[in-house]
């Protein structure tokens, strides 16, 4: 099979990459590497099986021809990380919903199926967890620049399914719960890089708020698991599909919990969301994926343990660490 992945850089889509050429597919990556790196992909680069252009989704000549020459589309390419979002709300909705809008038309002219990549963040402030694909979006007010992320990503999943509806497009939407692993860069915010960053480097781990908001940590080699295994189901078109882990912890223990697994020294450090983020920010307190759709559609569940999680996240940086400073330079500059 031919796989065209936009975002093919990033964090998910290396990984999926480097999955999907170890069986045997083909793989084009495009990816403007915006938030991605070519370190990412240096090691699947002087593979005969993988392509890649860095140029922008909304470079429609070439979405079409790639589009055209691949069997299914992978659609990550999206601005992620509540910290980016907050910080450039005009660049994430207009990535989001003109990136997605422009993989679906492509994709819709020849009939690709598209596996579009959506986020547990559309639930919201919803409190009901852990939540089922079927459950409310509960966003907070178009004031509150978080929820543009929310909405610029449900807004995705009503244009994928109405693709389908209305068009016999096959799409397969999948929310995806807080994915870390290897490679996921904490420049965006994102919780573990930064904490196991900080551990290492022996600085303040600064959680924000009280520490009492919750979240469950998906390995990345479980999120791409799950992507394929969808793929390769007829049964999951037409469907939005959670996938994540159930094992929830609060950050503050996860703050303890990097402590202890690096035997670091440093300080726990509460840091305001006001500070943090910006005035009147509103955090998700819970956020747990219920995932009986996606086992039920593929037979899989994601169960590598948190402890694990840690543990690859530190070797990763452990390693990146005890690298030249020239090569650690490269694999940090987003180009
Ligand atoms: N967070 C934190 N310290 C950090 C980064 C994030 O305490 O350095 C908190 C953040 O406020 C949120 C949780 O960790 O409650 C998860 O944040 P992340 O940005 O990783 O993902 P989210 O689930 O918010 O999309």
């Amino acid at each position: 099979m031919r796989y065209l992945i936009t975002g093919g850089a990033g964090f998910i889509g290396s990984h999926l990459a480097e999955r999907l050429l170890d069986r045997g597919d083909h793989v084009v990556l495009l990816d403007n590497l915006s938030t991605g790196s070519v370190e990412n992909i240096r090691h699947l680069k002087s593979n005969e099986r993988m392509q890649h252009h860095f140029d922008d989704i909304e470079n429609r000549q070439l979405v079409a021809e790639l589009v055209d020459d691949a069997d299914i589309v992978v659609h990550l390419a999206a601005a992620v990380g509540v910290k980016l979002i907050v910080e450039s709300p005009v660049r994430t909705i207009e990535t989001n919903v003109n990136g997605t809008q422009m993989i679906l038309e492509a994709a819709c002219k020849k009939r690709k199926l598209v596996l579009t990549a959506s986020t547990s963040e559309v639930y919201g402030k919803n409190t009901n967890v852990p939540f089922h694909e079927d459950a409310d979006l509960v966003l907070g007010s178009t004031t509150k620049g978080r929820w543009s992320y929310a909405a610029s990503k449900a807004l995705d999943e009503f244009l994928a399914l109405s693709y389908w509806k209305e068009k016999r497009l096959p799409v397969i939407v999948v929310r995806l719960f807080n994915t870390v692993g290897p490679r996921q860069t904490g420049r965006y915010g994102m919780v573990l890089p930064n904490f196991v960053k900080s551990a290492l480097d022996l600085a303040p781990i600064q959680v924000y708020g009280n520490g009492k908001q919750s979240r469950c940590f998906c390995d990345v080699r479980d999120t791409v698991e799950s992507l394929i295994r969808l793929m390769d189901t007829e049964k999951s078109i037409g469907e939005v599909v959670n996938v994540g882990n159930t094992e929830e912890v609060s950050i503050e223990e996860l703050a303890k919990l990097v402590k202890q697994r690096t035997a670091s020294s440093s300080a726990i450090e509460f840091v305001p969301y006001d500070k943090a983020y910006e005035p009147g920010f509103e955090d998700m307190m819970r956020r747990v994926p219920n995932v009986d759709k996606l086992h039920s559609l593929t037979g899989f569940r994601p169960q590598t343990s948190l402890n694990e999680i840690i543990d690859r996240v530190t070797t990763f940086f452990r390693e990146r660490n005890s690298r030249p400073a020239t090569a650690r330079m490269a694999s940090t500059t987003a180009v």
